[in-house]
């Protein structure tokens, strides 16, 4: 008997872990953190706790695994991609699980390990890169092919990952896009989904953060045309450059040090979690821009060259966090006068990235444009295209896989029903063979 059991990302967008149960044994998809609720604690030095994170209501509740008496069960945990919302929580919570191997492709691999490094979490657990369009087999009562395929994202060697059942495929599809025009690494693998298709998939847990809005996501050749036209069309000659994104998105950075170069500036990534990610590509040779920039994470690195660029703008493009605002960010000091760079008239900063809509983020976001308005700069906002795909998006998906069951997932109600309505269109029935989970339900697969 199959069971999918709903444990986080099914009442908000974050904090994602999915069960599936086979017979005697369970792996989960992703552990990942609620962001929202950590807001500020990333950049800061100080260490959380586990317990810490569960009471800030930042972990996805797998207390629900013992209740459930699961707990003992659970052989792997598999994770989709390298964001904090679905790889965050592993570091505290894998240790409950002695027996399960961690498998993520290899960026996803190094993240982890920054990340344990950095908060002093070691675990026993098996740590087992998978490259993209590979297979492990895991082990419990009985076994488990596990593949994960190449899909499009916004962070490199994201997956879809499949689990080999005898009553089918469960194909875990969180998060995705259809870019077929990537500007780093390939194309979905669409040829292994039909195969996988036609082999039959039982049943697709698909992101509907976007279900609701009539679209198709556009590729990341279109961001690079928007920050082309921001970087190439306006008189920024003497200007300061600022430019702020998601540090785990390498193919964005890799096209802002690309143009960075071609505006014949030095380019400067500023701040701890740039570091993080940038380096964990270099560390599994996806950073094809490594000698092109120049990393600066430490205080005295940051202060030493931002002096240095604030002397001297039109030499430097800084590349920095903050673009949500994010307290002690680096774009968050600037903004305060904490720093040697100084914000003046006429400065550009662009925002290459999108306000993610919870209340805190766009509190913290509007503060620091408040902010920053006071030096009069000239402001580029939402140089960005998502990572997520629309609702038409998850139309091909469903089509190309044509899944049995069908579980929307990754957010509330306000996000999956949308995607629960499109498969309805499809011919899916409700509570038949397509299902609305929320957290702490679960699900027989008939
Ligand atoms: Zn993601």
């Amino acid at each position: 008997m199959i069971k999918i059991h709903a444990i986080g990302g099914y009442d908000e967008v974050g904090k994602n872990m999915t069960a599936l149960e086979i017979d005697n044994d369970v792996l989960l998809f992703d552990a990942g953190l609620h962001l929202p609720a950590i807001v500020g604690v990333q950049e800061r030095e100080k260490i959380p706790t586990e317990k810490g994170m569960r009471a800030l209501g930042a972990m996805p509740d797998d207390l629900y695994l013992d209740k459930k008496g699961l707990r003992d069960k659970v052989r792997a945990i598999l994770i989709s991609h390298a964001h904090l919302d679905h790889v965050g929580a592993v570091q505290y919570l894998a240790h409950r699980y002695p027996k399960a191997k961690i498998l993520a492709t290899p960026f996803t691999i190094e993240v982890l390990k920054t990340l344990m490094a950095d908060n002093g979490h070691k675990l026993s657990n098996p740590l087992i890169s998978i490259n993209p369009n590979s297979s492990y087999i895991v082990k419990g009562n009985n076994s488990y092919k596990v593949e994960f395929i190449n899909i499009t994202h916004s962070t490199i060697q994201s997956a879809m990952v499949a689990v080999h059942t005898k009553e089918g495929v469960i194909l875990y599809a969180n998060d995705y896009k259809f870019d077929n025009s990537p500007v780093l690494g390939d194309k979905p693998n669409y040829k292994r989904l039909k195969e996988l298709s036609k082999s039959g998939i039982k049943a697709l847990i698909a992101d509907c953060l976007y279900a609701s809005d009539d679209r198709k996501t556009p590729s990341e050749k279109i961001a690079r045309g928007l920050l082309e036209d921001v970087l190439f069309t306006t008189d920024n000659y003497k200007s300061g450059l600022v430019i702020t994104t998601f540090s785990s998105h390498i193919a964005r950075l890799k096209l802002i040090t690309e143009f960075g170069l071609r505006l014949r500036r030095k380019v400067i990534f500023v701040g701890r979690s740039l570091n993080k990610y940038t380096t964990a590509a270099i560390k599994v040779g996806k950073c094809p821009f490594r000698n092109d920039i120049y990393i600066a994470a430490y205080r005295n690195q940051v202060e030493k060259i931002l002096k240095k660029a604030n002397a001297n703008k039109k030499e430097y493009m800084i590349v920095c966090t903050g673009h949500q605002g994010e307290p002690g960010s680096i774009l968050d000091r600037m903004s305060r006068h904490q720093l040697p760079y100084k914000i003046s008239e006429n400065d550009h900063i662009i925002f290459s990235s999108k306000t993610i809509p919870t209340p805190i983020n766009e509190k913290s976001r509007l503060e620091l444009e408040q902010r920053l308005k006071k030096f009069k700069p000239r402001i580029f906002d939402n140089v960005h295209c998502s990572g997520h795909g629309g609702r038409e998006d998850l139309r091909d998906l469903i089509k190309l896989t044509n899944p049995q069951h069908f579980i929307p997932s990754h957010g509330d109600f306000s996000k999956t029903e949308p995607g629960l309505n499109l498969s309805i269109e499809m011919g899916y029935k409700k509570n038949y063979n397509a299902h609305l989970l929320s957290n702490g339900q679960e699900l027989i697969l008939k």
